[in-house]
């Protein structure tokens, strides 16, 4: 039996240690027959080189920091020069600088908080954009993105959910723009799995504290497992008519009152 993503070429980004929800989604996605290519940014960059070898066929890493430009125009050309075309796109991206989190949701400034715009939401309308030609080469394809629904407020989360809101209305701009090429543009509304962009976050013990005994499937906040399932799932080819959509992998919480 051939893999769901049997013959598919996908970037995928946010790698940083073995328990990235991207490094799941990675993995996944070469078992089911996909070519990975990862990126990294800055500092991080050697530890998602280092990661790469975890995975099950260890796969190149390019250096993308989305702050810079020029990087994804880097990036485009070497997955050009490798495949020509590209099917897929994992977007793991998120940043706010610590006086966006925590609790200093009135004090924080537009400096801080842009950089949470930027790097968290407006990245997916860059890696989109600068990789819609790969992707119109391929015939269409799938992007996907990592969100943490911001469709209510969460403790300490502060700015950085002001920017997940940010990347669900970014998903669904870019479903409707790149639609006509086949593109499908989708999120995974994961529950929260420590990670160390998670650790990073002031107050994310009140969601572990909670998730479990609410979720009527049950959460493990140490298993970023189900989450790269559905990446997976989202990047093959049985959500063909599926796009701007917000796919929740969280046991069920968010759909419970109490
Ligand atoms: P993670 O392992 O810490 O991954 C976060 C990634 O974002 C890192 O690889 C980080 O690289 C990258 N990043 C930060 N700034 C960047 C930049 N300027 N350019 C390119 N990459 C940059 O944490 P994760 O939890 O798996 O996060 C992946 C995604 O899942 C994020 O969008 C996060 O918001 C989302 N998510 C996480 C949870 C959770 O509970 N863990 C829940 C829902 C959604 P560097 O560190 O090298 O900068």
């Amino acid at each position: 039996m051939s893999g769901l993503l049997e013959g598919k070429r996908l970037l995928v980004t946010g790698v940083l240690t073995d328990d990235s929800l991207a490094f799941s989604a990675a993995r996944h996605a070469q078992e089911q027959g996909a070519q990975v290519v990862l990126s990294g940014a800055g500092r991080g960059l050697r530890l998602t080189q280092r990661v790469a070898k975890h995975l099950p066929d260890p796969p190149d890493v390019l250096e993308l920091d989305v702050t810079q430009p020029e990087h994804i125009a880097t990036v485009r050309a070497a997955l050009e020069r490798r495949w020509g075309a590209l099917d897929g796109i994992v977007h793991a991206i998120a940043f706010a600088p610590a006086e966006a989190l925590g609790g200093g949701f009135m004090d924080a400034g537009w400096e801080v908080v842009s950089t949470a715009v930027e790097i968290s939401a407006f990245s997916l309308k860059l890696l989109a954009a600068g990789l819609r030609p790969l992707m119109v080469a391929a015939g269409g394809g799938s992007i996907v993105g990592l969100d943490f629904d911001a469709t209510v407020a969460w403790p300490g989360y502060d700015w950085m959910g002001v920017a997940k809101a940010a990347l669900e209305s970014t998903a669904r701009y870019l479903a409707r723009d790149l639609g006509p090429d086949n593109i499908r543009v989708n999120l995974v509304a994961a529950g929260p799995v420590r990670t160390v962009a998670a650790k990073s976050i002031p107050g994310f013990s009140l969601f572990e504290d909670v998730w479990d005994g609410r979720a009527p499937l049950g959460w493990d906040i140490n298993d970023p497992d189900p989450v790269g399932r559905a990446c997976v799932a989202l990047l093959s080819d049985w959500f063909p008519a599926t796009t701007g959509e917000m796919l929740h992998v969280d046991g069920g919480y968010h759909a419970m009152g109490a």
